[in-house]
Order: C-alpha cells, then structure tokens, then sequence
C-alpha cells in the first residue's frame, strides 16, 4: 500500500473534481489516494449532484497557523476539519518561496492541522543553488527538524527537491535513496520512526513505479499529472 498525493494548487473546477470522481470510481485500489484541492472545492461532494468515491480522500493545501480572528482571507484548520478533508498540505515549496514562509511557520501550522484532527503533509526540499553547493543534506534534515512539530506522530513528510518542483526534473534513483534514507534517520532520531516519507516532483505514470519501489518512498506526491483522471490514475494504478 502506497500513499498516491496530487497536489491541485490553484487549479480546479467542480466540472474536474467530478471527472476525477468519475475516474476513481471505476478502478480498485489499496493505495491510499488523496487529492488536495482548492479550499473552494473542499465541501463539494454530495452537493451538485457528485459523491466523492470512497477510495479517495481530499486534503487542503495550505492552513493559517492561527485559530481564528482577524486574519482576512485566511482558512483555519478548524474550518478545514469542518469539511470532507482529512488531509492539509503545509509548506509546500510554493508557499515557502511566494509567501516566504519559515519553517517556524510551517511547524505552527502542522501544529494547528494536528490539534485539528488533520494530516498534515510536510513538505521540505533544497533549491538548485543548495543542491549545487553540495548542502543538499544539510538543509533537508534542519527543515525537517524545524518544520515537524516535537513528538507528535500522525504526520507525513514529502521529499520534493525544489528544482525538479513542475520542470520535468528527477533525481536519481540513488539521490532521492540517499536522500529518503536520511529523512527517515532523522525521523527516527526525533522519535518518528515509521513516519511516512513522500517524493514529489515531476512523478508521472511512467516513472511512478521506479520511485516508489525505492527503499524509504512510502508514495508521491504530485502536481501536474494529478489534475486529470487520465494522467493520475496510471499512477496509482501502477503500484499495488
Ligand atoms: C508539487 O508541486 O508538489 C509537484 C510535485 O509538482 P509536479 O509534480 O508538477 O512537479
């Protein structure tokens, strides 16, 4: 069983959430499938004539790290709790590179998602001038160890090196070993041994299978090729 993310971002219509729903209901699978979608589709089924399948599950994208007030704009993980989603994307690369967001945040707001009964999927992962100056590892296990709130299981880490992020980029099969071999060390080290680790970037059905039969990927997380069933569900197809 694999964990199989996509990852919407601002992207997405009822219209596509539908196709999705129409896609996942005709397959079978033990993978855990989630889509993360626009907080505008996050209470969409069972209106507008579409009932999500029960083989898939929706997430956020993205959570304020406060509770509530006055913070125009901004979504709580309450509010998300208080739709169909299980599942909240926190510092994504996006977020962190857009909304320059820190790792003190992102730990803030995995810490809401959790104290909220959601998931939250952690994102870290090095920019192309890290990778080149040889601190690929550096600046993966000090984003894990300062964006993952202490002691506290119910967590899922993506892997997603930021330069591969949409470009059509992947690493080797031995960096991301390397790299998913080190964040599962540093998990262990924190008392998270056993934590799921996702890798993200430019996963496709073609290359989804490769990744995910290396040793420390317990699934994917994916942006583009998540957006039509036609695209995503060769992925999930493609590992039992
Ligand atoms: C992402 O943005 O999380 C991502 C993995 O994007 P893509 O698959 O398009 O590279």
């Amino acid at each position: 069983m694999k964990i199989i993310a996509g990852n919407w971002k601002m992207n997405g219509t009822v219209g596509a959430l539908r196709d999705m729903y129409a896609g996942m209901s005709e397959i079978q699978t033990n993978n855990n499938v989630i889509i993360c979608v626009p907080f505008t589709l996050l209470n969409i089924q069972g209106s507008n004539g579409i009932e999500k399948p029960t083989n898939l599950s929706i997430g956020a994208q993205d959570v304020s790290a406060h509770n509530n007030g006055a913070f125009t704009g901004e979504i709580s993980a309450q509010m998300i709790a208080n739709t169909h989603a299980k599942y909240v994307v926190v510092g994504h690369s996006e977020r962190r590179q857009y909304h320059s967001e820190t790792n003190d945040i992102v730990r803030e707001k995995a810490t809401r998602a959790l104290e909220n009964g959601l998931t939250p999927i952690i994102c870290i992962g090095e920019l192309m001038e890290e990778k080149q100056a040889g601190k690929t590892f550096d600046v993966i296990e000090c984003q894990l160890r300062n964006s993952v709130p202490a002691n506290q299981s119910g967590i899922i880490i993506a892997y997603e090196p930021r330069w591969a992020i949409g470009a059509g980029l992947t690493p080797t099969e031995k960096e991301i070993a390397d790299a998913h071999a080190l964040i599962a060390k540093t998990l262990e080290s924190m008392g998270l041994a056993n934590t799921p680790i996702l890798y993200g970037a430019s996963v496709k059905g073609s290359n989804a299978a490769e990744i995910m039969s290396i040793p420390n990927v317990d699934g994917v997380l994916v942006g583009g090729a998540s957006l039509k069933p036609d695209d995503f569900i060769p992925i999930i197809e493609s590992v039992k």
